[in-house]
């Protein structure tokens, strides 16, 4: 045992609870405004909805300070930077930000100071501090989009923003109103993206990641009394070619990524360091992702870091889009995965009344726990269709194997390069995302205005 106090439980100290009501007493300390606007209910968290307000109001103490994107304060850089050409080892290295950055720093006793958008560089810490010890950090990661159309978008910023509230609050580091963190989202991108993400590079993307760490310099195992949040844009190579598909190495059956009461929902970097092991040895042996299965009957959860898609036909003949359900918090929930529900039951649901036209045969669509025995079976029995991942980072990408104990899984694509509809689905995104093929004033496409 470390010689460090593991503080016990305070008198009077609430437990924290991890559902919404967890939500609602961490925004009730740090962003109480945030408990009017009711900006919560359809929040991405697969929780319960808000339990009526009137709970709350004999409870409120003095709040503190509140995350205020209006009071920004900004100190512009002296030193630009040149833009990596396209194409150059530089874009493609991943350690590329541009000229800016946003920060705001939070304190239990003062709540969240005015946030600075300032040149970006390095941040100091001490050796103690919580996040480089006990992983009390979390993060988003979102795309800025070049439109072909010359404009400047974000897809559906808010559901990223209020997960990063959800992740934050699973790591005890302190609530924000999701709004305010979208607007320092923006003004970072209107500042930045007009000379990193240049007009002549339609269907190009810079990499947004918003973090928050704890900061303490202190290392007793404690709740953080000192945090930061920052935001960084990230230079990124175009997407590869996904032509040809990804190929999985599904997890060995002595590791597993989530687990019932764990924090596999949430965007916390604990989730992520411990799963390099497996992704480094599936890159040694061809593959691109884990496929990663959960207990004894192989349930599937997600590839690598992106939501898995499948489709079959049952074998009543039933087409079906499969994708796992969200109930035992072993999945994350992806805005792509979101998004592509929410576009099939719009277009493709074969039990909707009247469906608009398309050349795809409409499907049910199914949120479900399914093993990859069942992927197995239906491969076997010519019933599997196709498959792919989908997220920020991978974007729709089709599937073309699955390695399985020692048996390889072939996964059809019929179209050559990828599925019918893992294409359709990609399209569909791709329009909204980079405002073409007469999506360009699609609600969720949210445009920015350029500095
Ligand atoms: C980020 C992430 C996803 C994809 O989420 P999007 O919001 O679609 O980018 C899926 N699974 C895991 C584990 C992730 O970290």
């Amino acid at each position: 045992m470390s010689p460090i106090a593991i503080t016990p439980p305070q008198e009077g100290e609430t437990v924290t609870d991890l559902t919404h009501a967890g939500i609602e007493e961490a925004l009730l300390k740090n962003a109480p405004s945030q408990l009017k606007s009711a900006s919560l209910t359809n929040s991405i968290t697969a929780t319960p909805p808000p339990e009526p307000e009137t709970k709350l109001q004999h409870t409120v103490e003095t709040p503190l300070a509140e995350l205020d994107a209006s009071k920004i304060q900004c100190k512009y850089t002296e030193s630009p930077r040149p833009v990596p050409a396209v194409g150059s080892a530089e874009m493609a290295s991943q350690k590329v930000c541009t000229d800016h950055m946003v920060q705001a720093k939070w304190t239990v006793e003062q709540g969240w100071e005015a946030p600075t958008l300032q040149p970006y560089g390095p941040i100091s810490l001490a050796p103690t501090a919580s996040c480089l010890h006990y992983a009390t950090e979390c993060f988003e990661g979102m795309k800025l989009y070049r439109g072909h159309d010359g404009k400047l978008r974000l897809f559906r910023p808010d559901l990223n923003c209020k997960r990063m509230l959800m992740s934050t609050n699973r790591i005890a580091l302190p609530a924000f109103p999701p709004k305010e963190l979208l607007k320092l989202i923006v003004k970072l991108c209107a500042t930045d993206g007009k000379k990193w993400l240049p007009k002549d590079r339609p269907g190009q993307f810079l990499y947004i990641r918003p973090t928050m760490i704890a900061s303490d310099p202190a290392l007793g195992v404690e709740r953080p009394k000192e945090a930061l949040l920052f935001v960084i844009l990230c230079c990124f190579a175009p997407m590869g070619d996904m032509s040809g598909g990804i190929k999985l190495l599904a997890s060995q059956d002595d590791m597993c990524r989530a687990w019932p009461g764990g924090f596999g929902y949430a965007k916390v970097g604990a989730n992520y360091g411990p799963s390099l092991v497996a992704q480094g040895e599936a890159r040694k042996r061809g593959f691109h992702q884990i496929l990663w299965l959960f207990g004894d009957d192989c349930t599937i959860t997600e590839a690598g870091a992106s939501n898995f898609f499948v489709v079959w036909r049952t074998k009543e003949g039933k087409l079906q889009l499969v994708t796992a359900d969200l109930n035992e918090r072993i999945v994350l929930d992806g805005v792509t995965r979101r998004s592509i529900l929410e576009l099939a039951r719009s277009r493709l649901d074969s039990s909707a009344s009247s469906l608009p036209s398309s050349d795809l045969e409409p499907l049910e669509i199914v949120e479900r726990k399914f093993n990859v025995f069942e992927i197995e079976e239906a491969a076997r029995e010519g019933r599997l269709v196709e498959a792919f991942a989908a997220g920020t980072a991978w974007f729709v990408a089709p599937i073309s194997g699955i390695h399985f104990r020692g048996k390889d899984i072939e996964v059809p694509m019929v179209k050559g390069d990828a599925g019918a509809y893992a294409s359709t689905f990609r399209s569909w995104l791709k329009g909204i995302m980079w405002g073409s093929d007469g999506m360009e004033g699609h609600e969720w496409g949210q445009v920015i205005d350029e500095e």
